[in-house]
């Protein structure tokens, strides 16, 4: 018998249409797991309800009722999907592995037997990555891909079709309390902590039941705050900008007063224009990408929570 606590950490936004059979699934899996002595009687599935507006929190409240194999966190209003799995993970304090999975059914529950079993083999890090992206949408698949592609470029380590579907041990845990930043980016920042990475493969599945929470400008918003969380590059490359016009305009204004001094010049409209063009508009992406940055130092400052508890069912 294991006295491992196997907590699983569910984040739900307005999930009342897939709650029911996500919870019927969820808690088949953990009491078999807990009858078959792969972890401990204490192991519970966390349900933190991220400021939904339909009746996702007392579904959850009549879970808790029922079995105590759930338990509850509701956020005093919709704090985001990263920001809800953080939360729960501060949560489940008692628990030696944390395992946070999407509430939607996407991600394969059966998928926890194998990271456990990598836990067992000592790995502190276990990846849920899916080896099918079929049920997606072509734009869906063509846009993460190309978003994989783009971070490694800008030097954010991140495992390809790794989601949030991932086991972490109590000691990475631990050290992960330590990234006191605002803005999260879970999936980029769990690398950083370090120990030992494992993956599993499984196959990613139609949602359930409901819509998507993530539309295409939550989705943009999404990666850009990966990219600028975790990586400066943009600003290398604002500065690498910046040096190569000034070259360019010291070659430009070589060029001016050879052409002054040895030819007759026609004041021309294109040449004077192009130019302001040209530097306004690097000059104001430039700008707009380093305000960017103090944006986000803005919003570091302050210190605001990061979630905030109504109310807490354990
Ligand atoms: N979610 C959340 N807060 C939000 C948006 C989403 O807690 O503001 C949860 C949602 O209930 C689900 C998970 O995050 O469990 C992933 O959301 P979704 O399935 O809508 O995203 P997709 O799979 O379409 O990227
Ligand atoms: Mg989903």
């Amino acid at each position: 018998m294991s006295d491992l606590c196997l907590a699983i950490i569910i984040p739900c936004y307005n999930e009342e249409a897939v709650l029911p059979e996500m919870s019927k699934r969820i808690g088949a899996l953990l009491s078999r797991m807990i009858g078959q002595g792969l972890v401990g009687s204490r192991s519970y599935a966390l349900l933190v309800d991220d400021g939904s507006r339909d009746n996702t929190w007392s579904q959850i409240e009549a879970l808790h009722t029922e079995s105590p194999l759930f338990r509850g966190l509701k956020l005093s209003r919709n704090f985001g999907h990263q920001n809800a799995v953080l939360a729960g993970l501060h949560y489940a304090d008692d628990a030696d592995i944390l395992i946070s999975i999407d509430a939607d059914l996407q991600d394969d529950p059966n998928a926890i037997l194998q990271m456990v079993d990598k836990f067992k083999q000592g790995y502190d890090v276990v990846y849920g990555v899916r080896d099918d992206r079929s049920s997606d949408t072509w734009f869906k698949r063509r846009t993460a891909l190309g978003f994989y592609r783009f971070l490694s470029i800008m030097g954010v380590e991140s495992v390809y079709n790794h989601a949030d579907y991932r086991l972490i041990s109590r000691r990475v845990m631990d050290a992960f309390k330590d990234f006191t930043e605002t803005n999260l980016y879970l999936r980029g920042m769990i690398p950083m902590v370090g120990f030992k990475p494992a993956s599993v493969y499984y196959k990613r599945e139609e949602r359930y039941a409901g819509s998507s929470k993530y539309n295409v400008r939550k989705m943009l918003s999404f990666a850009w705050n990966g990219i600028s969380s975790l990586s400066i590059r943009p600003l290398h490359f604002v500065t690498f900008c910046g040096f190569f016009v000034f070259i360019l305009s010291i070659l430009l204004t070589i060029y001016a007063l050879v052409a002054y001094i040895c030819f007759q010049t026609t004041p021309g409209w294109a040449s004077t224009v192009i130019p302001i063009y040209f530097l306004g508009g690097i000059q104001l992406l430039c700008i707009g990408l380093i305000g960017e940055y103090v944006a986000k130092i803005y919003k570091e400052v302050k210190r605001r929570p990061r979630f905030i508890v109504e109310s807490d069912l354990r």
